[in-house]
């Protein structure tokens, strides 16, 4: 079924091409009476059975979609590698696009700190100025912001069992961020030296930079904040996402460039704030201007993870895009998928490749293990990637021992190829329909997990 949905802005817009559960009577759940059938009903994959996901919105779920933008179409769900510094590191925009990259997810934080977002405006913007002529998002900053200086995991998809407070918040956080009601105040990670982001210089700044898709200006909170933290905290984003909205209409009005604006969704692992969140923002206009999308940030605790996406989802207008931001471990990314995030980013498989780790559908293995040293087979015998076609495993392990640059080149793009083709095989499966999903994310991770 399709549903054709309101073009928000000049030029992006969201239509729903397929849902999951939407032409058999296979999920339970699905009519939305809260018997808690999905997600996780009837899968004895699913992580956290018996989750309820059902809320004000009823049933919610996976669906396939397609955001337009001005710089082109993304087939949803997808998952939109990190090219943090305008460029996926060790691997050309090129060979991005060879391995199915649909979007590229760059930060405004790291390119306000270098090179200046007056040297990508002045490039033409982000797209111009790394050559990549797809899509584009900018993270906002508030990650790393307050993340870069205070130690936070990169990956906001954390195990917290066992983990105290000096394993998530370094030492030295306070004198690196400090967060008020009018923005923060930090020190930059490259000389150290005084900055200052509010909601309006992080929309200046991304506006200049000039992506497809922005994300308002959030205060991103640990796992390790106390309840009344996080209560003062989602009020905080609410009202600074009110602030990003009025300063987007400003700048629009100014210039007539247009971008989409994604307000981003804190609440860390509480359901009434996750929910209440999600619903304010939802709901939220400033100046005849809203949100084009939605951002799932902040830590979720792994085990929560389609939990909250749920929660959230269940709140949000069926109608906008949904982007999770941070997580690419493959159990997440079919638990986001199925609880209805339809973008994704990480840094996680780039990074896993510098380090030798490769990802395979037999599950990860390190390519540095001496086990490789003469092996001449390919990554994985069953990736259609570039690396894979070409080299081997002993070429790749030599590299990456021997500190060469094209070792990271290799693996970064075997590992990206691997998640990008996952989520589109996600995508596929919900647009065959049935339980194609289903069978797909079972036999997938049984194989992954248990080989
Ligand atoms: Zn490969």
């Amino acid at each position: 079924m399709w549903h054709r949905c309101a073009v928000s802005n000049s030029g992006f817009s969201f239509e729903i091409t397929a849902e999951l559960g939407g032409d058999t009577g296979s999920r339970a759940g699905k009519s939305g009476d809260g018997s808690g059938g999905w997600p996780g009903g009837g899968s004895g994959m699913s992580r956290a059975g018996g989750l309820g996901g059902t809320g004000a919105g009823g049933w919610v779920g996976g669906r396939a979609g397609v955001i337009t933008t001005p710089h082109g179409v993304i087939r949803t769900p997808a998952f939109v590698p990190v090219a943090t510094a305008a460029a996926v590191k060790g691997v050309t925009p090129e060979r991005m696009a060879d391995l199915g990259a649909q979007a590229l997810l760059a930060n405004a934080y790291h390119l306000y700190l270098r090179p200046g977002h007056g040297i990508v405006a002045r490039a033409g913007g982000l797209s111009q100025f790394m050559n990549w002529p797809g899509p584009t998002f900018t993270d906002s900053g508030g990650f790393q912001v307050l993340s870069l200086g205070s130690g936070f995991k990169k990956v906001l998809a954390m195990e917290t069992a066992g983990l105290g407070p000096e394993a998530v918040i370094a030492p030295r956080q306070s004198r690196m961020a400090q967060v008020d009601d009018d923005g923060v105040t930090f020190r930059s990670h490259l000389d150290g030296s005084l900055h200052r982001f509010t909601p309006e210089v992080s929309m200046r700044v991304q506006h200049a930079i000039g992506a497809d898709i922005l994300f308002a200006f959030d205060e991103c909170t640990t796992l390790m904040n106390t309840r009344q933290y996080q209560e003062r905290s989602v009020e905080r984003t609410l009202a600074w996402a009110g602030r990003c909205l009025a300063e987007v209409a400003r700048l629009e009005a100014a210039d007539g460039r247009t971008q989409a604006l994604y307000g981003v969704v804190q609440g860390a692992q509480y359901e009434d704030l996750r929910r209440q969140a999600a619903g304010d923002l939802a709901r939220l206009e400033v100046d005849g201007r809203r949100f084009d999308g939605f951002g799932i940030g902040g830590a979720l605790e792994k085990q929560n993870l389609a939990q909250i996406v749920a929660w959230v989802c269940a709140e949000l207008p069926a109608d906008r895009p949904r982007h999770l931001l941070g997580i690419s471990e493959v159990d997440d990314l079919f638990a986001a998928v199925e609880a209805g995030a339809d973008t994704f980013d990480c840094v996680a498989p780039a990074r896993a490749a510098r380090h030798g780790a490769v990802y395979t559908p037999n599950g990860r293995y390190n390519v540095k293990r001496a086990a490789y040293k003469a092996d001449f087979g390919p990554l994985s015998a069953e990736c259609d990637c570039y690396t894979c076609a070409s080299y081997n495993r002993a070429y790749v392990h030599h590299l990456l021992r021997a500190n060469e640059l094209l070792g990271y080149t290799l693996a970064t793009i075997h590992n990206e190829r691997f998640i990008v083709r996952l989520v589109d095989s996600m995508r596929e499966a919900i647009e065959a329909g049935g339980t194609a999903f289903d069978r797909l994310r079972d036999d997938f991770l049984n194989r992954y997990f248990n080989h």
